[in-house]
């Protein structure tokens, strides 16, 4: 079982090293070296809408799972308790899938946005309607 530190900074150091989590509570970031080895930088913003950040006695716990599928090792790992807990690895088809998501959420959220002008024309019409224009 792989391990890794937890590490209160002020800002992310430029060189990170391997087995630490780098947390900046200040300016809720978190960054550490990818677990496999492939030495990639993995800059987890901690905010509401991306992950949540829980220390136990100095174990660092990230929440949700860390999937590094935009890099070539596609590694995927939970952080939990100051502990690396590897996932299985993503398939092409769940990347695909994963972006397909995605998609569809911003597809959803720009529908909403499209259906603002709709409920706006209605109530023109409405207007239209009584003033008889
Ligand atoms: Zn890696």
């Amino acid at each position: 079982m792989e391990r890794i530190k937890l590490l209160k900074v002020h800002y992310l150091p430029k060189e990170l090293e391997e087995g630490f989590l780098y947390v900046s509570e200040e300016f809720g970031v978190a960054g550490h070296l990818c677990p496999c080895g492939c030495k990639n930088k993995i800059i987890t913003p901690i905010e509401p809408t991306e992950w949540s950040f829980k220390e136990f006695n100095n174990k660092p716990t990230l929440f949700p799972s860390i999937g590094n599928w935009q890099l070539p090792c596609k590694s995927h790992y939970w952080i939990t308790d100051g502990k690396i807990e590897w996932s299985y690895q993503w398939s092409e088809q769940q990347i695909i899938e994963g972006r397909e998501a995605e998609e569809e959420k911003r597809k959803t959220y720009y529908d909403n946005l499209e259906n603002k002008p709709v409920k706006q024309s209605l109530i023109r019409r409405f207007i239209n309607f009584v003033f008889g224009k």
